[in-house]
């Protein structure tokens, strides 16, 4: 089972930013066997890939998702985030296990067809009559081919205990903590070569008590598995938790042990000189997710500062109800655009963008090993973008025809070697069939 593409543009996105501008990659299985400048040697019965035109980069990293919003898109159109959350509670308090299938089936397979490979799903509604929901992801992960990082979120702190989300949908922090632990044990893949990992991921300060912030630290840290949550988001959490706590998000964080280099937080947007550098130090990760805070207009995060402090920064999509594109390619793009905004053209370069898209994201789910670059022993995670049509022919410089272009053609997208994408169509599923079957989702749950 050899593949080699021959006559590609390579950003291997590696240490020391290797590139070719034609080369090739040999894929023996589920790995990257040579990779380098020119073609390959000839390999008796190798499938041979024409890469001519085209940009291979590695596979794109999602860091922060949530798959079920797939099927409250378009909703809550012009509300902040506090309003955005509060209308779609009582909607989410519905979701059941066909929901969350066909939701997150059509989420990934949208991801996939934007180049990435791997995604990070943070699921943090579990109504007590949802059924098996964390099932229903992984079922939709191994349809669509992604490899994913399960972040199994929670909620304990409703109303009456002075939090945002309404009592009913919220868990009793033993029972979400136990839940979690019986998600690792059920899911949670720790070999190099995993299509499967799971996070613990209570979902923010505002939702969650700090005897659960607590718990999950150290559940997570005797389970040897990462950390996740939203911080930092928004000026009314901000406010929130001066008021609350008496500190910034982020030294609340610190005071409940959640710096480290085991951890990667949501947003980042709203941080102070002090907190940029406490994030830098811990080796704490930032996944970004530029549109979802426009769509919510939430401000924009410091990326170039936190780079600067060597915060490893991911990209990330952000549930679809406040991102309805669901791509991830688009995201280099914005990230980039709202990078310049907020701190001037030299703030963050294509590379740089590609970068976090790829091992920058790798870094955050503690994957750098076997993902994020293109290496000789790697896993062969790819994306083949079509370059030479006329949305960016004649631009000299691919990886600035890529993230400064609109979003390419996708012409192979390869999962451990498996195609999960060909020629702008998935192999694994059948897209009608998915769209199907998210509006109807979709019906259900409003409908109620
Ligand atoms: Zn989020």
């Amino acid at each position: 089972m050899t593949l080699i593409i021959n006559g590609a543009a390579l950003a291997t996105v590696d240490e020391a930013g290797t590139e070719y501008a034609s080369g090739h990659i040999v894929v023996d299985g589920e790995r990257i066997t040579a990779i380098g400048a020119g073609p390959a040697p000839d390999v008796p019965g190798a499938t041979v890939v024409d890469g001519r035109g085209c940009l291979v980069p590695p596979g794109l990293v999602n860091t922060h998702h949530h798959l079920y919003q797939w099927a409250t898109r378009g909703m809550s159109q012009t509300s902040t985030l506090f309003e955005w959350l509060v209308e779609l509670y009582p909607i989410w308090g519905r979701l059941d296990a066909e929901v969350t299938h066909a939701a997150a089936s059509g989420g990934l397979a949208r991801l996939a067809l934007t180049g990435c490979t791997t995604v990070a799903d943070h699921h943090y509604v579990f109504p007590a009559d949802g059924g098996d929901l964390a099932a229903a992801v992984v079922s939709a992960a191994d349809r669509i081919g992604t490899r994913l990082h399960l972040v199994r979120g929670s909620m304990d702190r409703g109303e009456s205990g002075g939090g945002l989300p309404p009592d009913r949908i919220v868990e009793d922090t033993d029972a979400a903590l136990s839940a979690t632990e019986e998600t690792v044990a059920k899911y949670h893949d720790p070999a190099g070569n995993a299509r499967i990992q799971v996070a613990v991921g209570p979902c923010s300060p505002f939702s969650v008590t700090e005897g659960l912030m607590t718990g999950a630290a150290e559940l997570a840290r005797r389970l040897g598995v990462r950390l996740h949550t939203h911080l930092a988001e928004t000026t009314d959490e901000d406010e929130q938790c001066r008021r609350e706590f008496g500190c910034t998000p982020v030294e609340y964080a610190e005071r409940l042990g959640w710096l480290g280099d085991d951890v990667w937080l949501a947003h980042a947007v709203h941080l102070t000189q002090d907190a940029i550098a406490k994030i830098g130090v811990s080796g704490t990760g930032a996944a970004h997710c530029p549109t979802s805070n426009a769509r919510i207009a939430v401000g924009v995060a410091p990326v170039a500062e936190l780079l600067k402090a060597g915060v490893p920064v991911g990209l990330g999509v952000d549930g679809a109800a406040s991102n309805e594109s669901g791509g991830l390619a688009e995201e280099m793009h914005q990230a980039l655009l709202f990078a310049r905004q907020r701190s001037g053209p030299t703030s963050l370069s294509p590379r740089q963008a590609l970068w976090m898209a790829t091992a920058g994201g790798a870094r955050c789910l503690g994957r750098s090993a076997d993902l994020g670059s293109l290496e000789v022993g790697k896993l062969a995670d790819l994306a083949m973008w079509r370059l030479d049509g006329l949305a960016h022919a004649g631009i000299d410089d691919p990886v600035a025809a890529l993230v400064l272009g609109t979003a390419a053609p996708l012409e192979l997208l390869l999962v451990g070697g498996r195609p999960v994408v060909e020629d702008d169509r998935l192999t694994t599923a059948d897209d009608r069939q998915l769209a199907t079957d998210l509006a109807a989702a979709h019906r259900k749950l409003v409908d109620g």
